[in-house]
């Protein structure tokens, strides 16, 4: 690993100013699970490590809904009653988040702000777009987790859990620079690769921080999460969803269906959200969705069985959102 420093700051104020690019090129560490593994791969290599871990790190009412320091770490995230209460969804990533042991290190900043697990990415010898490369060797390699939907120029699928019960409940990040804070609703957060921007996965500038999560009230509204892996620990999702159902009595009035881990970001399906407005949330009708919400994918070559993974992820969370128990 390449030598570097390590800062201290005392406050978010502090942080920002550590990040200045005057100094050499620094990035923030909260639990330091992905930032250290990618420094010993020769993937990233900082001059400068700025402790984000010490900051805010507290869940407070804000609104009607709450805000989230994002130095909390993921195990005091998925425990946290109120957050249960109030948002099951976010509670349900959480504590399905890798381990105990990387949700006891692991922050919500660190969390939201991951890189991407793709191998080629994380592979030195391999110079893709996101590295300052010309290619993505995905679509001519091995693509088993890769996108489903958007299409490239890169392929991979935005790897954080967190990511995608935020888009569905609607939540602003706050984001603190030298120039002071910005709110970004998390649905404008993540962005979508262009040859432009494809080295980063989301708008904040290399000088700037997220230091909170902002959930607005819920509301009257039924929850539904959903995450298939290959195995219960240790791992990422395959594919998942979160579904957020306003009703009107027995029938839908409005929705938000996300899927994660299928796109290089959290993926919002109106098509599915049309397909259930008005309808009664019942075995056929999440399927209708379901297939609503996968009829855009574009598949690469061993990726297919994806299409469908998603499909039953996202016909189970509406189900359980409407309180249908499912496997
Ligand atoms: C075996 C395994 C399984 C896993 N499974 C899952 C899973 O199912 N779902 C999932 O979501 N994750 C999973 N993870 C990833 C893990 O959750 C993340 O690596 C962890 O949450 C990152 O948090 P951290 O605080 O350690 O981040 P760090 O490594 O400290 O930081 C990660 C990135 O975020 C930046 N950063 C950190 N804090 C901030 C901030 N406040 N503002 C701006 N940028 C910031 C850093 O500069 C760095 O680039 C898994 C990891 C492993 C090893």
């Amino acid at each position: 690993m390449k030598a570097f420093t390590y800062v201290n700051p005392a406050n978010e104020k502090d942080a920002v100013a550590a990040l200045a690019p005057e100094f050499e090129k620094a990035v923030p560490i909260g639990g330091g699970q992905d930032l250290l593994a990618r420094m010993k791969d020769y993937v990233t290599q900082p001059d400068r490590l700025v402790n984000v871990k010490s900051l805010d790190a507290t869940v407070t009412a804000a609104g009607g809904g709450l805000k989230i320091g994002a130095a909390m770490k993921m195990v005091d995230l998925a425990e946290h009653a109120q957050v249960e209460k109030m948002y099951p969804a976010i509670s349900a990533a959480a504590i399905e988040v890798g381990t105990p042991q990387i949700r006891n290190q692991g922050t919500v900043g660190g969390n939201l702000n991951q890189r991407p697990r793709c191998w080629y990415f994380r592979n030195e010898e391999f110079v893709c777009f996101k590295k300052g490369g010309t290619t993505c060797f995905s679509p001519s390699g091995e693509n088993q987790f890769h996108a489903i939907f958007g299409g490239g120029p890169s392929y991979i699928v935005h790897p954080s859990s967190l990511a995608v019960p935020m888009v569905a409940y609607g939540a602003t990040f706050r984001l603190l620079g030298p120039k002071g804070e910005r709110m970004v609703p998390a649905a404008e957060y993540f962005t979508m690769p262009t040859l432009q921007n494809v080295r980063t996965e989301n708008v904040l500038a290399p000088d700037e921080i997220l230091t909170h999560v902002v959930l607005p009230a819920p509301g009257n509204v039924k929850t539904g999460h959903y995450e298939v892996r290959y195995k219960e620990s240790h791992d990422w999702p395959i594919a998942f969803a979160t579904v957020v159902l306003t009703m009107n009595g027995a029938n839908v009035a409005s929705a938000r269906v996300v899927m994660g881990a299928v796109a290089p970001i959290p993926w919002r399906s109106q098509a599915a959200e049309q397909a259930l407005s008005g309808k009664p949330v019942t075995e056929q009708t999440a399927s209708a969705a379901a297939d609503a919400a996968l009829r855009d994918a574009r598949p690469m070559s061993q990726n297919a069985y994806k299409v469908q993974v998603a499909k039953t992820a996202v016909k189970r969370a509406i189900l359980r959102a409407a309180g249908v128990q499912t496997a």
